[in-house]
């Protein structure tokens, strides 16, 4: 019950008053609805139906008194209009109160949604290498979904509860011992009660597992289609799919018997209790007649409210794996923010003037194992010049630049940039000054032109085709159908691999950046472009600081510094010139091939 408690102070933080408003508005529809009830006994009275006298039913004898000392239709019609206008009073507020339970549930999770986006978007990029995007997504669509139906859920819940304390109350007030008889039957269904929403939860478990493994299965094999079509994969994955779905079939069936079963013992058990029950009044009781009927007509009303009761606290538990769910999502996505928001919003570009350095840097993925992506790495990376990072795959070459651009956060050692130590206060400056083609550049699903003004929103239009002529990108985009306004697929899959790669070079250059880094951002491009794309970065020597990790010699050879990293660790740096004059260098094996043969590097 704990989430449901958390979420309803939620609602409570988010709505404040209103909920108690609301609240209140449950206790008034409540005390109308049994005065509605005790307003029966006068109308039998006076109607004569059963003759109860004013000392039958000690509490309700003024009433009776007032009502037999007038004449009879003047008695009927007030207490008849006494209920049309109870029952009007009642469906005012309970339309009011339908209303502003939809507005309290769907502002909540409206604030829900914004809040886990927010903190999700702002997490640490460590975060983002931890979890897998499928999981995400399906908390931030299904599980909200859940929850959503678990707050309207709750506030039903409290609704009927409200409703139960208050006509329990009234039964109290009519007949103690009566009513302390029926809570003792009512307390000995709610035990039994219990053993159903423990299974109940178990069931939701379960069920989110299985959604899980469903939605992480479609979207990776979606995004590896290609690689099935290409390997004939089809029927493996299908199989897996209908294996997949008979167990959510038997899940869901095996959830339905269970409710089922709990339903059926429910009613059997409370048939009988309420055999019992009614004997036990009658024999009991029959004195008072007048308490009997009010207390038989009270529970009779409350008796279904029970079953809704029971039956939603069954639904809350099976929901609860996801509130569960979307709670940690949200507690872990709090523990990795990467910077208090105040930070995104001031920080402004920098030109850098000394450079940027690494001061021995380790750096581990896994904490749990003694292995290095770096080791011991010192370096230091001039203002305006060009500095080249080469290794051979796996050596630690992008690791070094997340390092470098504050993405991953080294266990020992530091950053500095310009000498002052990289920390929250100018990690957002260093973000806007990069300019940053990745291994594995990203188009969004959007207008070449969007995604070009996503980096530059005040780029003109003529910056936008400098940044494209710069890439080598100018010729090919004319030649689109759009142009500029060409709306890019998926991932961009509409085009090639090289020209991705070029579209996002010109996204970094747009910018104007004081570094720009280059993590094989070549590799897909011919020998003929890549040359273009390399005269245009020794045009901007000078004016920017480059890191560029390659594989070409072309590349290698015009830096002004060159880094070997193997297995995590500097092996060597300087110019090029002087590294290649070793002949035993790990630049002569690694480019010992390209040395002769240039440059014929196979994209990664
Ligand atoms: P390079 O860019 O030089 O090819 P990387 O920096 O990508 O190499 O990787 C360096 C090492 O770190 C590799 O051994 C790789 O397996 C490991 N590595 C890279 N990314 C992760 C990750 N997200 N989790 C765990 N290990 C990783
Ligand atoms: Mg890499």
């Amino acid at each position: 019950m704990k989430p449901i408690f958390y979420f309803i102070r939620k609602i409570y933080y988010f709505s404040g008053n209103v909920l108690i408003f609301n609240f209140i508005g449950m206790i008034f529809i409540g005390l109308l609805e049994s005065v509605g009830i005790v307003l029966i006994i006068p109308l039998l009275s006076i109607s004569g139906i059963l003759d109860i006298g004013s000392k039958e039913i000690f509490v309700l004898s003024w009433l009776i008194d007032y009502f037999q000392a007038i004449p009879k239709t003047q008695s009927l019609s007030v207490i008849l209009s006494l209920f049309v206008v109870i029952i009007i009073v009642q469906a005012w507020f309970s339309r009011h109160q339908t209303i502003l339970n939809k507005k309290i549930q769907e502002g909540f999770v409206r604030q829900l949604r914004q809040e886990t986006y927010k903190n999700l978007i702002q997490a640490n990029w460590k975060f983002f290498l931890e979890h897998r995007n499928s999981d995400i997504v399906k908390i931030m669509t299904t599980e909200i979904g859940n929850v959503k139906k678990g707050l309207s859920l709750s506030l039903e819940f409290l609704s009927s509860l409200v409703f139960a304390v208050i006509h329990i109350m009234i039964a109290f007030w009519l007949s103690p011992k009566m009513t302390v008889f029926i809570l003792f039957l009512g307390i000995l269904l709610l035990l039994f009660s219990r053993y159903f929403v423990t299974k109940s939860k178990q069931f939701g478990i379960e069920q989110l597992e299985l959604s899980r493994i469903y939605i992480a299965g479609i979207t990776d094999h979606l995004n590896g289609i290609k690689d099935i079509k290409g390997n004939t994969l089809e029927v493996t994955h299908v199989e897996w799919l209908y294996a997949l779905c008979k167990k959510v079939e038997h899940n869901t069936i095996e959830f339905v018997k269970l409710r089922s079963n709990s339903q059926f013992i429910y009613r059997v058990v409370s048939a009988v209790l309420l055999a019992v029950f009614v004997f036990f009044l009658i024999e009991m009781f029959q004195s008072q007649r007048a308490q009997l009927i009010l207390v038989v007509v009270i529970f009779s009303r409350l008796w279904p409210i029970v079953t809704r009761i029971q039956s939603s606290l069954e639904n809350l538990a099976s929901i609860i794996p996801s509130f569960e769910a979307l709670l940690e999502l949200q507690d872990q996505t709090i523990h990795a923010q990467e910077l208090k928001d105040e930070y995104y919003y001031h920080a402004k570009a920098f030109h850098l003037k000394e450079g940027l350095s690494c001061q021995s840097i380790y750096f581990q993925y896994n904490l749990n194992e003694d292995v290095y992506a770096l080791k011991d790495v010192n370096l230091h990376i001039p203002a305006n010049d060009m500095t080249a990072i080469v290794g051979p795959s796996g050596a630690g070459k992008s690791t070094l630049v997340d390092i470098l651009m504050g993405l991953n956060q080294a266990q020992q050692g530091k950053v500095f940039i310009d000498g002052v130590a990289l920390s929250h206060e100018n990690l957002v400056s260093l973000r806007r000054s990069i300019g940053y083609v990745p291994q594995d550049p990203f188009l969004f699903n959007a207008s070449l032109r969007d995604n070009l003004l996503l980096i530059e929103p005040t780029a003109t239009e003529e910056q936008l085709w400098e940044a494209l002529a710069m890439a080598s990108a100018l010729e090919f985009v004319k030649k689109l159908p759009d142009g500029l306004d060409t709306l890019i697929g998926d991932r961009g899959i509409r085009i090639s691999g090289g020209e991705r790669q070029r579209i996002v070079l010109a996204r970094a250059l747009v910018r104007k950046p004081a570094i720009l880094i280059l993590d094989e951002a070549t590799s897909a491009l011919d020998t003929e472009t890549e040359l273009k794309v390399k005269e245009t970065l020794d045009r901007l020597r000078g004016s920017i600081t480059m890191i560029i990790i390659a594989h070409r010699l072309s590349t290698i050879r015009s830096a002004d510094q060159v880094i070997v990293l193997d297995q995590g660790e500097i092996i060597q740096k300087g110019r090029f010139t002087d590294l290649v004059k070793d002949k035993n260098s790990t630049i002569h094996q690694l480019l010992g091939r390209k040395m002769e043969a240039l440059p014929l590097e196979k994209a990664r």
